[in-house]
């Protein structure tokens, strides 16, 4: 029994030794609650199929891509009062990404993708501090932003909601909760209306802001919606992945 040649977790040594990898794709999530539907897990599901699927497909066009295993852990300052969830601070993932990164260099890998799933997460200061002291090319993804959810959803919602519980109902079947258990994902915004319109920034507290932990509705959700919108955000990673494996890090700029 063979593995799938670009999820590294389940490929041997003899068939790395042989493969020319161009490009390696490190999945991230986190681990906590996602309303009372979806598992803790969902994040870590999300951004390690999503990355494999879209390996598959630029593999199929001829890419070497390599599937890193998921990091299950994410900044959760904010939920630290939400029970098992689990917090990664943002100096441990610097620490982690860093030696993800030196492991690789040196081993003829040029380009790092970083496949984030979680809010929570920010790496492109982590990337600015690394990037310079490495040949290897570095640079992050969310994988929620890659296609507008607009189309696809009447209510896309933040977390667990419409587009989150689509697409784990299409991935990971088995591991959601019939809807009608699933909470409303009502949200309270703040009362200053600098940080309600956005242009002032604070980390939310996530027990004061929503009474079941999800921020939007996921009543509306469906497998076909989630397949649909999981196909378009694989498609495009994919010819990402394709390009970026035939470009010549030298030689980015137009
Ligand atoms: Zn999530």
């Amino acid at each position: 029994m063979s593995g799938r040649p670009y999820v590294l977790a389940e490929t041997r040594w003899g068939a790395v030794r042989e493969t020319e990898y161009q490009v390696a794709v490190l999945p991230w999530g986190a681990t906590e609650a996602h309303n009372l539907h979806l598992p803790y897990g969902t994040d870590n599901i999300e951004s390690e199929r999503l990355a494999i699927e879209a390996a598959r497909i630029a593999w199929e066009k001829g890419a070497r891509v390599a599937v890193l295993p998921c990091v299950p852990f994410g900044v959760n300052t904010g939920q630290l009062d939400i029970r098992l969830c689990i917090n990664m601070n943002p100096s441990t993932q610097a620490a982690v990404l860093s030696d993800v990164v030196l492991s690789l260099e040196g081993q003829g890998i040029l380009k790092l993708v970083i496949l984030n799933g979680h809010g929570g997460n920010d790496f492109r200061q982590m990337i600015r501090e690394v990037q310079p002291a490495v040949p290897l090319f570095l640079c992050t993804v969310n994988w929620y932003q890659v296609v507008d959810p607009e189309p696809f959803f009447a209510d896309p919602g933040d977390h667990a909601g419409e587009m989150e519980t689509s697409v784990m109902l299409h991935l990971a079947p088995d591991l959601v909760q019939p809807l009608s258990e699933a909470g409303p994902g009502a949200a309270r915004r703040f009362r200053i209306a600098a940080l309600r319109e956005g242009w002032a920034w604070a980390p939310r507290r996530w027990s004061r802001v929503t009474d079941d932990t999800g921020v939007g509705n996921p009543a509306a959700a469906t497998t076909e919606k989630g397949r649909r919108y999981a196909a378009a955000v694989s498609e495009k990673i994919a010819e990402f992945l394709v390009e970026l494996a035939r470009a010549d890090v030298q030689d980015l700029y137009e």
